[in-house]
This record gives C-alpha cells, structure tokens and sequence, in this order.
C-alpha cells in the first residue's frame, strides 16, 4: 500500500482541530479536516477513510445527524467513526450515539494517550484491511489468468484430437487400400521373388498402421477420453486368439509359443477383452519382435479373488535380447525404446509400453518387468475381472475357416473412394455374390427403394449425403423389408463412442478399415439365407 491512511477530523473549531492533530503526532497519516457536518457528508463521499474524528455539538447540524448521512452511502456502512463529546455519560447521547452507527467514544478533556491509542488500532486495521482487499484483487486475478489458461489448453487439446483424427483417418484410407491390394496379390500367386517383395510390403504397412494406431490411442489416452467396456468373454480363447496371430510370425521365425491358464479361471469372465487384447498383443509383439531363438510363454493365474472380483495376473515371458538394468525404468515412458538402434531394426515408435502401461493402470492394474540381457525379459500386469457364472460365451469372434460361396446373395456397397470400391468388389466376386455400386448415400437410397438386396455395406463418410444419413432415411421408409435389411458400417474409427453412434443410427455392425477379408466375409456371411 503506498498511500498514507487518512483520518477526517470533523470539528467546527479549528482550534480542536489543531489540538488533536497536535496530540496525534506523526502517526504516519494524512489528516483531512471538516468545519461542520455538511463538509463531513461531502469529504466522506468522495475520499476512503481509515477513521472519522467527528465532535458531537456543532450549530446547523451535529455529529449525530452528520453520521446518519454519511452511513447512507453503502461504501460508508462499515466506516469506524469515533464520537468525541463532552457528555458521554449522560444516556441521551449514548444510545443516539451507538444507534447512529458510532464505534467508540473520546470524552473531553481528551487524555492523548488514550486518543493515539484507540486511533493507531482503527489505523492497523484499516490496514490489514486494504492488504486483505489487495490479496483477494490479486488471487481473484490469478484464477482469471488460470482460467483462461486452461480454456485455452482445452482448446488447443481439442484442436490436436480433431487435427489427429482427421489426419489418421486420411492416412489409414489409403493405407487401407494398400493393404488390401497387397493381400489380393498375396492370394494371386505370385512368383517367389514377388512373394518377397510382398512381405517386405506387408511388414512396412503393418508397421505404419500401427504407428497411426497408436498415436491416436496415445492422445486418447492423453486427453483422459478412453472408456472401458465391459463384456462377458471366455479367457482361454482370448489368448488363443492372440497366439493365432502371431503365428505367421512365431512359425517364421521357428519360436514356440505355450499358453498356461491356471484352473481356478473361471471360463468366462467380464472385462474389456477389447482393452485386454491390445495390452497382450502389445507385450506378446515386442516378445516376438525381440526375440531371435527360443519361445514365449504366455500365463494367466489367479493372484486373488474377493467374492465375485478375481485379479488375474499374467505373465509374458521370452528368451529375446533382454532389456540393459539402466533402461528399465525408462521403456514404459513415451517414445523411448533402449537402445537408440532400436527403432532401425526391429521398427516402432516406443509408444506401445507406455499405451500398454496407462491401459493396465485406467483399469485398476499394475505392471512390471524383469529382464536380462541376453537370457530375456518377462513383463507381468495384473488386472481385476468380475467373474460369470456361465461356461460359454456365444461366439461371435472370427474364428478362420475356409470361405465358402456366398451364391445367391445380392449385397449394394456404398462407398466413394474408388480404391476401397475395387477392393470390396474383388473379394464379393470371389465368393459370388452378386453386387451394386453406389457412390454416396443419396445414390444408395435410390437403389435400395428399386431393388430388393440381401444386406448393405455402408462406408460413413460421404460426399452428399453420409452412411448415417443414409441409414436414418432408409430406416424410415414405410415397408418392413427397410426396418430389417441388414446394414453393416464400414469405419476407419477405432473409438468406442463412433461404434456406439453406428448402432444408435440403426446399423447392424461394422467392420473396421482396413478390414481384413475374414472379417468381412463372416460379418456378411450369416446374412446369406434370410432372403
Ligand atoms: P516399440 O514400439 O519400440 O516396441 P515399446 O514401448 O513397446 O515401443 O517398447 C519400448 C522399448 O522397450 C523397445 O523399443 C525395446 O527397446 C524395449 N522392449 C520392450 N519389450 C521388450 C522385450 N520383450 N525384450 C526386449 N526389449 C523390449
């Protein structure tokens, strides 16, 4: 505070005036003088003071009534005013005192000690006061500026997370179509020489797809937008399943791979096997990866059960390159790998471990690893799960089988990009189905109210009108036929929230781009008799 507090000495005698400036002193104030009450009522409007001195017997109006004016001035309500009368004793004055809002009174003659007293307590209060005033201006500014700091760090997160979808929903369409091409060509025999080549393209467009993947997942993460499912699954056959794939790699590279599911697992269990298959082909991917001899052993055991919650622990265990002891605490953080040839030889970004690591952790896990160079490593996390009663899960997974001929079956793909068009059509003709082609959705509504089809291959980003749309307009025609053709989704998003949007519109499924052909022909295949 760098002004002097100021006091208003309110006499209509100037020599009181002098006297009680004079017995005051050097109180470090600014004294501000008024002659009567009018001048009072004036001074106190205009100028912030600490204290009022104000004499109780002045001609026109006196120190009560001035008092009354002065508290009417809501700035004014709390002001101390400190009455100095000659006649304190007597009860008149006092209650018309104490009711005029006095906070204390000086009788005359004055004693000074008893004057710098009371006056030096109103002065450090006032004070404390202003210094009170400043602090609160000063927080109530520094929760302005953080606020707006967090507006604008919430806005610059949303603008990442729509910069990152978009761009990976960019990226993965034509990577989409690379993929699938390199497949078609994969099951065209091709020469030896060409099969090489074709792996080397497989493995690059793998490794892209996966990076991609996991930057989206990792500002997911990041931006605390991950949600968990929860649905029943069988446990054995979610590991089996990850082992199937990574048999092409396991059978390349001549590793073993052993499963161990401790008894007292439940067959089936609740959990976001989703969630669960990232974390574990993660972990069973940087076994494999990092391994050049020997195998991985894949375990599942109880740690411990409290009425229906088990905690299963796992535990992936290799005989791969093993991981320095100075690096160990560091693999889990994001883009980190151990040693700086990592990324040229076996590829990736060092986002997977820190991924795998916030997924056990979101869903009330621990993780941890051991490891040895040059013997192996074994990562282990824990999770809970609530346990089922049931035995079996009805199976809906991809299990692989031969494809059979889909003959007979009319199927209308609505898709706009010419490749995704191709690639669709190759397989259908494959397996005989008949088919139609529509560009966008208003194309695709047409054919759908002329023709009769078998089910709908719907891609969600359009030009014209979207796949939602389209599905919103066909599941409002009057005939039952519109209500029960079967419409599936064909989405590059992996997020819970689009696959919840896919069956609020109407849909029946999805699959994801790119899509592998398995899934594409099991999700349409059980569609083929309901004519
Ligand atoms: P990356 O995409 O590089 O595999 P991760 O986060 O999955 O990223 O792994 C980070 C690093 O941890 C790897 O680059 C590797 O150096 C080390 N690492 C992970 N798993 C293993 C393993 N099973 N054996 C040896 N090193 C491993």
């Amino acid at each position: 505070m760098n002004e002097k507090p100021k006091i208003l000495l309110v006499d209509d005698r100037e020599k009181n005036i002098l006297v009680l400036e004079e017995m005051l002193g050097d109180l470090n104030i600014e004294y501000v003088r008024a002659y009567s009450g009018t001048e009072a009522i004036a001074k106190a409007a205009d100028i912030d003071f600490a204290l009022v001195l104000m004499d109780v017997n002045m001609p026109e109006m006196d120190g009560f009534e001035a008092v009354e004016h002065i508290r009417k001035d809501p700035r004014n309500t709390l002001l101390p005013i400190i009455y100095i009368t000659a006649f304190y004793h007597e009860d008149y004055y006092r209650v018309k005192g104490i009711k005029s809002g006095a906070v204390d009174f000086i009788t005359k003659p004055i004693i000074p000690d008893i004057l710098v007293g009371k006056v030096t307590v109103f002065i450090n209060l006032y004070k404390q006061r202003k210094a009170l005033e400043e602090e609160i201006l000063w927080r109530e500014q520094i929760e302005k500026d953080l606020k707006k700091a967090k507006d604008l760090a919430e806005d610059a997160m949303r603008a990442k997370q729509k910069f990152l979808s978009t761009m990976s929903h960019e990226i993965r369409t034509p990577l989409n179509a690379i993929i699938n091409t390199v497949n078609l060509l994969h099951d065209e025999d091709p020469r030896e020489e060409q099969k090489e080549s074709l792996d080397i393209l497989r493995f690059s467009t793998d490794n892209l797809l996966k990076i991609v993947n996991d930057i989206l997942d990792y500002s997911k993460i990041d931006a605390g937008k991950i949600e968990f499912e929860k649905v029943e699954f069988e446990m054995r056959k979610l590991l089996e399943g990850v082992r199937k794939s990574f048999s092409y790699d396991i059978n390349r590279k001549a590793l073993t791979m052993e499963i161990h599911v401790d008894d007292q697992i439940p067959a089936v269990i609740f959990g976001d096997s989703i969630r669960l298959t990232q974390i574990l082909i993660n972990l069973v991917g940087n076994a494999v990866k990092f391994t050049a001899e020997g195998g991985i052993i894949l375990s599942a055991s109880q740690e411990k059960k409290l009425e229906d919650i088990i905690t299963v622990r796992f535990d992936i265990t290799d005989t791969g390159i093993g991981i320095p002891d100075d690096k160990v605490d560091m693999i889990f953080d994001s883009f980190t790998q151990a040693t700086s040839s990592t990324t040229r030889k076996y590829g990736g970004t060092g986002l997977g471990l820190a991924i795998t690591q916030k997924l056990v952790e979101l869903q009330g896990g621990t993780i941890s690893v051991q490891s040895k160079v040059c013997e192996g490593s074994t990562f282990s996390f824990s999770l809970p799960f609530q346990v089922s009663i049931k035995t079996q899960v009805k199976d809906d997974t991809l299990e692989k089988a031969t494809f059979h001929s889909l003959k007979g079956m009319k199927i209308l793909v609505v898709e706009d990009n010419l490749v995704n068009q191709k690639i669709v059509s190759k397989y259908l003709s494959k397996w005989e189905v008949e088919q139609d082609l529509a560009e966008n959705g208003k194309v695709a509504l047409q054919k759908v109210m002329q023709n009769r089809y078998d089910l709908v291959l719907m891609d969600l980003h359009m030009p014209e009108m979207s796949g939602y749309e389209a599905t919103l307009k066909i599941r409002s025609l009057p005939e039952q036929y519109f209500q029960n053709l079967p419409i599936i989704a064909l989405t590059a998003s992996v997020f819970l929230e689009d696959r919840e949007k896919i069956q609020k519109f109407g849909m029946n499924g999805f699959i994801t781009k790119p899509f592998n052909p398995s899934e594409l022909f099991w999700s349409i295949s059980p569609y083929q008799q309901k004519r």
